[in-house]
């Protein structure tokens, strides 16, 4: 607590948004009732939200499935307390070699497998263990990563079925991921994506034919769930809408599809000072103030996750170009204001101009500024990730995994 007290910055997460955030994507698939479960998606420590309180959340919200990429993940959840009376865990990036594949199945996480290498490591670690693992069995369909291809489907469908007979495998899913959902407006998107779910059901064909129909098929990211109820099948797995964020923000503002942003990223302001019309900001001199001002100093920087390509400029050969740098609201005499990032961003902070006198705006060391948040304050004025994601030519995703944890988490 005490380290929490003293760093200047803070992030601090709505838990009770991520809780209403999932009810919403759960009436989105017909209620608590429907046949279609929804998954959490707790993967890279919640997107930076916290795994644990996060995770805790999406349950309370009437997720009945977790999922995360990493399988260190899913056995924290276990160790958390979250076991298998309260949810099914789904866990899914592995490299065939020193995956604790054992462990999983022990504290019944249900495993993805998309390669020989992956069914024969599983299929050792559940004799091993005199347990039957629960499979989903990934396919690609078109995103070109991890998954049986068509042509390897046959020699990997032959394992499966001799794997369920001798008990060693229970095959409980058939998954894959869609690449451009995010995008209804884009029609080769949504042709490619008409594509996917072809190719996804013609593997699903296969597997009937050879006796081990999935008993849950599952293909929905954040996108799909809100879009494309057609298949949400007997699961989704939204990852971004349960953190309150649009997969693209030209899909809407989060409000037009009820989502709330659940995390709100502060800083107490370092020194604020006059500077004189023309003096160089930060390194390379990128940022000449145009006129008579004052700059105040927010004490986070790349260090903490803060992109350097929110910076507030483009480089163009040897010139630099001014864009708009990531914003920060501040409060001041005339009310809250938004300033952007002015000179690059350096390890531990970065500067904004305020352009003006800091005494006639009344903005002073140790005020409280806000990066993102909702974007919901009373003059709607309030930046959100989008906007930093914006500045620095990235997804609201990566803004949000980006932040270091030596910034607190602070939990409503
Ligand atoms: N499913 C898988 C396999 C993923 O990798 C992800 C995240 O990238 C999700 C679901 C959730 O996606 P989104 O955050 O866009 O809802």
């Amino acid at each position: 607590a005490r380290a929490c007290e003293q760093y200047p910055a803070q992030c601090i997460v709505d838990l009770k948004a991520l809780r209403d955030n999932m009810r919403h994507l759960v009436d989105v698939v017909g209620g608590p009732e429907s046949k279609t479960a929804v998954m959490g998606v707790v993967k890279a420590d919640a997107y930076g939200h916290g795994l644990i309180p996060a995770a805790l959340a999406a349950l309370a919200g009437g997720a009945t499935w977790l999922g995360t990429a990493q399988s260190h993940e899913a056995l924290l959840l276990r160790q958390a307390g979250i076991g298998p009376d309260r949810c099914h865990i789904l866990t899914w990036v592995y490299n065939g070699r020193n995956v604790p594949f054992d462990k999983l199945i022990e504290n019944d996480i249900d495993i993805s497998i998309g390669s020989k290498a992956g069914i024969e490591a599983a299929a050792e670690a559940a004799r091993k263990v005199g347990k039957t693992a629960r499979v989903h069995v990934k396919v690609d369909s078109g995103f070109g990563r991890n998954g049986f291809t068509e042509e390897t489907f046959d020699a990997a469908l032959k394992r499966f079925v001799e794997l369920s007979h001798e008990g060693v495998f229970h095959i409980v899913g058939q998954w894959s991921h869609l690449a451009v959902a995010d995008s209804p407006d884009v029609p080769e998107f949504v042709a490619s994506t008409d594509r996917q779910i072809e190719h996804f059901n013609a593997f699903t064909a296969r597997m009937e034919k050879a006796g081990i129909a999935p008993e849950i098929r599952h293909l929905a990211n954040t996108a799909a769930t809100l879009d494309r109820p057609e298949i949400h099948f007997e699961l989704t797995r939204p990852g971004i809408g349960l953190y309150g964020y649009e997969p693209d923000p030209a899909m809407g503002t989060p409000s037009t599809w009820d989502l709330k942003p659940a995390m709100t990223l502060q800083a107490q302001l370092g020194t604020v000072k006059h500077v004189e019309a023309g003096h160089g900001i930060s390194y390379g001199r990128t940022y000449l103030t145009p006129d008579d001002t004052s700059t105040a100093i927010v004490p986070i920087g790349y260090a903490d996750g803060i992109h350097r390509s929110a910076s507030g400029f483009d480089m163009q050969g040897a010139k630099h170009v001014q864009k708009t740098g990531g914003p920060v609201r501040v409060m001041t005499n005339e009310g809250p204001k938004v300033y952007h990032v002015s000179g690059r961003v350096c390890m531990d902070q970065f500067m904004i101009d305020l352009h003006g006198k800091c005494e006639d705006l009344n903005v002073h060391e140790g005020d409280t500024v806000v990066l993102f948040g909702p974007g919901r304050g009373e003059d709607h004025a309030e930046p959100t990730a989008d906007d930093w994601a914006r500045a620095a030519g990235t997804i609201s995703y990566e803004i949000f995994t980006c932040l270091r944890n030596r910034i607190p988490r602070l939990y409503l």
